[in-house]
């Protein structure tokens, strides 16, 4: 790892300068052969970006988080940031296989032996696809812990019934992780408690009691409604202990949080540098239009906000690599680097006038991909939520 070291608190270190040169260049190489016009014409069509999520996982990158052991690179999760930072700053689009990267650490951190040696090393070679990930439903939406969804014991095994909405490559992946209420609400003492979370194998569910629908939305996400209809899964799917799901699913979360903030750590460099070459080249009124204090200040505004989240997400990840810790810093990176990244397409949009709205410049697509993250995978005011009642003590609204 390049760059100075400053020493955070509790004794974690905080990198600054560049971070991972060799993983940067091998992915900025990777990317120059999906260019624009690639992902353009996914977009028209809404299809999968089969070629580049091939290309990313023969190159070993999905695999970056998977230990030695299972088959992958064990690098730690700064590694896997600056590979998604790269792809977003080249105008690419990590959001069809990021989940790939994080999903298993559910069952690397809370699968038995067995379920890892089975399903790790596929994982890692990118044989399996386990980049499904099934919480989010349409009546309780951000009120995770009183979701419907249920798995009841029969047999030898569970009988799922429910419905999700908003799951993403469902149709990509072989496996997926889900959320289900094991004990209902009115047995266990508090709302965390009586979830479990099982890795469902889609090849053998679909038909047999999944339904897969998906969802055209205003950006290319592959995201997908499931309904479960009875659908039998064996007692072996169970991850961990029955009952503490929604702490295995916290746990996934901040490393999700980390990951997809390098994602908007590297819209937002997209956005300022299309931005502040096109405000040096385009000539109005007989000079450069980035002369003028009201197009140059938002960019550079948009700039400073980069900075001052790329430093949080750092943070973050330092902490979560110390095995600290990390729900707050987590959440806040998110938060700033999400803004960050709007910020920074607003000025970039705004800056190339007509032309952002033109296909062609890439921006519009950018702009709508990169406005998902002030909603999923947690919404700006879930956050905000959080900060307030969890490390400011306020009184909760929920
Ligand atoms: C493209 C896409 C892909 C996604 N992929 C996945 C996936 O793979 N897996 C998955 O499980 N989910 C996924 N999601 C779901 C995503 O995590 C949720 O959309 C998000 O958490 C918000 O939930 P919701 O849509 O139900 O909004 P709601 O919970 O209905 O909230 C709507 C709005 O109200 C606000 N709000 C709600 N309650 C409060 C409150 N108490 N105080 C203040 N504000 C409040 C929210 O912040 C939000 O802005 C995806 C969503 C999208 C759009």
């Amino acid at each position: 790892m390049g760059g100075v070291e400053v020493t955070a608190g509790e004794g974690v270190a905080v990198p600054i300068g560049e971070t991972y040169p060799e993983i940067r260049d091998g992915v900025r190489t990777l990317c120059q052969d999906f260019p624009g016009e690639y992902w353009r014409a996914l977009d028209r069509e809404r299809a999968y970006p089969t070629d580049f999520v091939r290309a990313l996982t023969e190159a070993g990158y999905l695999a970056a988080l998977i230990p030695e052991e299972y088959g992958g690179s064990g690098l730690p999760i700064s590694a896997a940031g600056a590979v998604l930072e790269e792809i977003h700053q080249a105008g690419c689009n990590g959001a069809a296989c990021h989940a790939q990267m994080y999903t298993m650490g559910t069952v690397l951190k809370h699968g038995s032996e067995a379920q890892k040696q089975q399903y790790l090393p596929s994982i890692a070679s990118g044989e399996l696809r386990l980049q499904a990930f099934a919480v989010t439903e349409p009546t309780t939406g951000s009120d995770t812990t009183n979701l419907r969804t249920t798995a009841v014991r029969d047999g030898n095994g569970y009988r799922v019934n429910g419905q999700k909405v908003w799951i993403s490559r469902t149709e990509h992946s072989d496996l997926m992780v889900l959320l289900a209420r094991t004990t209902s609400r009115e047995e266990v003492a508090s709302r965390r408690q009586g979830l479990s979370v099982f890795l469902v194998d889609m090849r053998s569910a679909v038909g047999e009691g999944l339904t897969i629908r998906p969802i055209r939305t205003m950006i290319n996400h592959a995201t997908t409604e499931l309904f479960f209809d009875d659908l039998h899964i064996p007692a072996d799917t169970l991850i961990g202990e029955e009952g503490r799901g929604f702490d295995y699913i916290l746990d996934g979360m901040n490393a999700e949080r980390i990951l997809i903030s390098w994602e908007s750590l590297g819209d937002a460099r997209f956005f300022i540098d299309r931005a502040s070459a096109y405000a040096s080249e385009r000539e109005v009124f007989g000079g450069p239009i980035g002369k003028n204090q009201g197009v140059q200040f938002p960019i550079a505004r948009a700039w400073a906000q980069l900075q001052a989240a790329e430093m949080m997400v750092r943070k973050a990840a330092a902490l979560f690599e110390a095995g600290k810790p990390c729900g707050p810093e987590a959440n806040t990176a998110k938060l700033l680097a999400s803004e960050a990244s709007w910020a920074a397409a607003e000025a970039c949009l705004q800056t190339h006038g007509g032309f952002g709205f033109a296909e062609e410049y890439d921006i519009e697509r950018k702009y709508r991909e990169a406005r998902l993250y002030q909603i999923a995978p947690i919404s700006t005011n879930m956050i905000l939520a959080y900060i307030g009642h969890k490390v400011l003590g306020m009184p909760r609204s929920y």
